[in-house]
């Protein structure tokens, strides 16, 4: 029997679970629900039957998923959809097949245009953990700068990652050592024949996107989501703070001249204070224990909300 005869036929011997799609339908609500995506954005799960596929909502408002005919399945090896009779998909589904791909432990990914989180895709302001929850983004969030990563045959230079080669440059910055390293490794595989072994599930679990978003990966749907929401919410309390910080150094050199100083060496200035990498590191293994918390209380948000639907219930846990 041919490899793909015999996935289809375990595919429809084992229905997959309706917990799953469930899940995903409340996890974009979540995403809405907290401002993480508006009319664009998505959020797709690996197919936990059959890793060569995943799925995804049909190209739809994330709060307008409701029902399991919303939800499209599309292979990781090119991200065509399973169905030959599928609707309109996202454009933008490349980015995670090209994840999928890469790293064998991903099972989520969300991407978003949240506005707390672009302005750090385009200044030289990093986009660092500045509070517990914020550990979660990894201690320093890679920009991923399309523009370097189009190829002539791209006609539009949109900004969107609406092919395989646009998403592999995406999902290799989950990775940046690769990246940096590429020449040696190149040396080592001609001199050893053994391919880069790649992580499971790399580093850098939240890439930015220049002039257009962020990505971010879990090791589940909740985990998705968490890192999502608390991403966008480290991106607004850093943006407060460096304000903050800036307005009060002003300040400090106001003092200093009004004082009588000679305008002579360096001004007062003061940083604010970001985690440490060992700090970021290990808030997110402590927060690890209790992301289920906040999955329970925002199923209870969604599900009062007269806006969202979810024809398949409630999800597990909520
Ligand atoms: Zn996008």
């Amino acid at each position: 029997m041919a490899e793909d005869s015999r996935t289809a036929l375990a595919r429809a011997s084992k229905p997959m679970s309706k917990e799953l799609f469930s899940t995903l339908i409340t996890a974009n609500h979540i995403l809405h629900y907290h401002n993480v995506v508006d009319a664009y954005g998505h959020i797709s799960v690996r197919n936990t039957q059959d890793t060569s596929t995943f799925f995804i909502s049909k190209s739809l408002a994330p709060a307008l998923v409701s029902s399991r005919d919303d939800i499209e399945e599309y292979r990781v090896s090119d991200a065509s959809p399973v169905n030959p009779d599928a609707g309109r998909g996202y454009a933008e589904r490349f980015i995670h097949s090209e994840i999928y791909k890469k790293y064998k432990g991903v099972q989520a990914v969300v991407h978003a245009h949240n506005e707390a989180v672009i302005p750090f895709s385009i200044s030289s302001v990093p986009l660092r953990p500045v509070y517990h929850m914020g550990g979660a983004m990894g201690s320093l969030c890679p920009i991923y700068d399309i523009s370097q990563h189009y190829k002539a045959s791209d006609n539009l230079h949109s900004l969107l990652v609406n092919n395989e080669h646009l998403g592999a440059g995406l999902a290799a910055g989950f990775n940046p050592s690769t990246m940096i390293s590429k020449t040696t490794n190149l040396l080592r595989n001609f001199v050893t024949s053994q391919a880069t072994q790649m992580p499971d599930f790399p580093p850098n679990p939240t890439v930015l996107m220049r002039g257009h978003g962020f990505t971010c990966i879990g090791a589940s749907i909740e985990e998705a989501v968490w890192r999502a929401i608390y991403t966008c919410a480290n991106a607004r309390i850093q943006t407060t703070a460096l304000l903050m910080q800036g307005s009060y150094n002003v300040g400090l050199v106001g003092e200093r001249f009004g004082g009588g100083e000679k305008e002579t060496g360096p001004a007062k200035h003061e940083d604010i204070k970001y985690l440490s990498d060992r700090e970021c590191k290990d808030a997110w293994t402590a927060n690890q224990g209790h992301a289920y918390r906040p999955w329970k209380l925002w199923c209870a948000e969604v599900e009062a909300s007269g806006l969202y639907h979810n024809e398949l219930g409630s999800p597990p846990g909520a």
